[in-house]
């Protein structure tokens, strides 16, 4: 290891450029080429250089700036309160070098420290005056950020009037906005759909997410929030970390499950939860690079105040991300349900996070052609989470001589059909519908747990059926006989009964299901039910025009395009309609046509007695209506609550339906 004697002071600018470049790369394109842990290190020795010749230090190091900066097109607003960041520990020795410091700064050994999850998302206080949501900010430097106001309402845990009964006036909360491994897959599903390139992690996706200016966009993200802290709060009630905690659960601010935080005066106990979460890490179902630890006692906080950019009464305590090295024994191309062919890395398998991995997503050709991903290649692999491996880095000096770089197969590697390139778009497909793994994708995806959920026919039993000719659509599978599925390797009395028997349960389906299942581009669960649920049958979606497509609350330009596209090919509806005739029957759900609220716009002004006003659109959307914030001629009826606002005498004026809070519910 180097030792700072050795460094110079070019050694340092060269450190600082290097930075800067990572931070270009993240920011500007929300595409990192280190891993978080390697740039962590990187500023680490940046700041141990600094430390060590502070004449050094530059005005502009990436040291004296606190995360992200902000973004363009967003209203800047000035943080009442900094937002610091916390410097990071490393080891448990450092950590423990932590509590050992507080406990010489206080001059006191029974100092209570609160531990909890250090979420891996994008940091945003929000306040609420008079426990109503009025503003939320991103961290951006520290001293002023991005007002997303819009987008983080779009967050459904996300109280927008607080759950007290006598709110403080002023209230400022800190948290963090995440995506779930389940939303992180989702929205990366719709974005090789679409041909455009993956998020790297849930963080980026999460980043820019908040950073789009249209929050309908926004919404179908599904971004979480966990609270931890107050920056202001005018009750003054709060003195702790633990009372904070409670506070926010009163206040219905989602924050850590109990077991994700506790108040302790050991050391001890703190390595043990450390260790505790470490281990469930990879079960959360969402990001978290460490754990944080923090002085319990707001009092004894502000007597040991902030050093720099960061406060000395807590410090971050990051987990080492799961990698591993390896190397690349070939690379493979997969086609996927609608025929983007992927490039997947064939690994030496390798241990890694309790699982043994034999391959690593490539993503598409611009990352293989980015990081330089060759055959013969040694790796570092790393995987966050349930997230699939993905290859970090390329280890150039182990390279094979004479290897040569990767190009994407000119023709599909399945069926042979020519692959094309839309303009504009990453993604290279198949075009071919009847291509092998299309089709063993396609029905795959129908047969899954979300969709039409047929028990026993998981990937591989679809796999034989399709490699032996047996199904090559939907409606095959309903006309499967007792000697064909005799057919199956390892197939006898009881598998083949059991297989009939969930393929004919799978017959009673519901209508969201059925068009899930039908895999339309951009159709997930969410959209497949808003559709169900307004149109009521299959006869009706398929004969919806785009424009009336938009009119549906929450369904987007694209989807309406996708869905009109997708009917417009004469075999999809017969496929259907032959799935009906072999017994398929979604049961007939309600649609909210008869409803009064059906297609009406509403507008909400003043506080309700029964609901928050979130509760009440939600209500009305359930019914198939809309809301909209401004009163027009559109305008079906305005909901008015106790001291309503100018939307009221708007609404007078052009002889709008006036509802009060005890007609809607009547009406409901
Ligand atoms: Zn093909």
């Amino acid at each position: 290891m180097m030792t700072a004697k050795k460094i110079t002071k070019d050694d340092y600018l060269k450190l600082i450029e290097e930075i800067r470049a990572h931070d270009r790369a993240y920011y500007g394109k929300a595409a990192p080429v280190i891993s978080d842990y390697d740039y962590d290190q990187l500023v680490k020795k940046l700041e141990t250089i600094e430390s060590e010749n502070p004449d050094w230090t530059l005005s502009s190091s990436p040291t004296q700036r606190v995360g992200e900066s902000t973004t363009t097109g967003f209203k800047q607003v000035k943080h009442a309160v900094p937002m610091l960041s916390l410097a990071n520990t490393y080891s448990e020795e450092e950590l423990s070098d932590f509590v050992k410091r507080i406990h010489k700064w206080s001059l006191r050994e029974d100092i209570d420290f609160c531990a909890e999850l250090k979420m891996d998302g994008v940091a945003v206080t929000v306040l609420y005056e008079k426990g109503i949501y009025t503003r939320a900010v991103t961290r951006g430097d520290g001293k002023k950020g991005d007002d997303v106001t819009a987008n983080l309402k779009t967050i459904s845990t996300l109280p927008l009037k607080l759950d007290l009964k006598d709110p403080p006036d002023l209230l400022e909360v800190r948290g963090e906005v995440f995506m779930s491994h389940k939303a992180f897959r989702i929205s990366n599903q719709k974005k090789e759909d679409a041909g455009e390139e993956p998020w790297a992690n849930p963080r980026n996706a999460t980043a820019g997410s908040l950073k789009l200016l249209d929050p309908k966009e926004a919404s179908k993200r599904k971004l979480s929030i966990a609270f931890y802290g107050t920056a202001q709060d005018s009750s003054n009630k709060i003195q702790s970390q633990f009372a904070c905690h409670q506070f926010l659960e009163e206040s219905g601010l989602p924050t850590f499950a109990k077991r994700h935080r506790i108040k302790t005066k050991k050391i001890e106990e703190i390595l043990h939860f450390s260790r505790e979460v470490e281990e469930e890490r990879k079960h959360l179902g969402f990001d978290i690079d460490g754990i944080v630890i923090k002085v319990d006692d707001f009092a004894l906080r502000a007597e040991l105040g902030v050093t720099g950019k960061s406060p000395r009464w807590a410090v971050a305590y990051k987990f080492a991300p799961e990698q591993a090295t390896t190397t690349i024994r070939e690379i493979t191309v997969q086609v996927g349900r609608t025929g983007v062919l992927t490039p997947v890395a064939e690994l030496e398998p390798v241990s890694l996070a309790g699982s043994t991995i034999s391959r690593a997503t490539l993503h598409n050709r611009e990352e293989v052609e980015r990081k330089d991903i060759r055959i013969g290649d040694t790796v570092l692999i790393e995987k966050g989470g349930d997230v699939i491996p993905k290859v970090v880095k390329v280890d150039l000096a182990k390279r094979p001589k004479g290897s040569a770089p990767w190009t994407m197969p000119t023709h599909c590697p399945i069926c042979d059909s020519e692959v094309t390139h839309a303009e504009g778009e990453v993604a290279i497909r198949c075009p071919n519908k009847e291509c092998g793994d299309q089709v063993l994708r396609r029905i795959s995806y129908f047969a899954s747990k979300d969709a039409m959920d047929i028990e026993h026919m998981g990937p591989k039993v679809v796999a034989q059926l399709v490699e032996k000719g047996l199904v090559k659509t939907f409606t095959d599978i309903y006309s499967l006989t007792e000697e064909e599925l005799a057919l199956l390797d390892g197939f006898k009395e009881k598998s083949i009964q059991n297989l009939l028997k969930s393929i004919d349960v799978s017959r009673k389906t519901t209508l969201p299901r059925l068009i899930l299942s039908l895999g339309i581009k951009y159709v997930g669960e969410g959209v497949a039910e808003l559709l169900a649920k307004h149109t009521g049958d299959i006869d009706a979606l398929s004969s919806l025009t785009e424009e009336e497509l938009i009119e549906i609350e929450g369904i987007g330009d694209k989807v309406a395009e996708s869905v009109v596209t997708y009917f417009q090919h004469p075999d999809h509806l017969k496929e259907i309609h032959r799935l009906f005739h072999l017994g398929v029957k979604p049961e007939k759900i309600k649609t909210q046509k008869g409803h009064p609220f059906f297609g009406k716009t509403f507008v909400l002004t003043g506080s309700f007695e029964s609901y928050s006003r979130s509760e009440a659109a939600a209500l009305i959307k359930e019914r198939g209506g809309k809301v909209s914030s401004s009163v027009s001629k559109k305008t079906a009826f305005v909901l008015v609550g106790a001291e309503p606002g100018s939307k009221y005498e708007k609404a007078k004026k052009l002889g709008v339906a006036i509802l009060s809070e005890s007609d809607f519910s009547d009406m409901l």
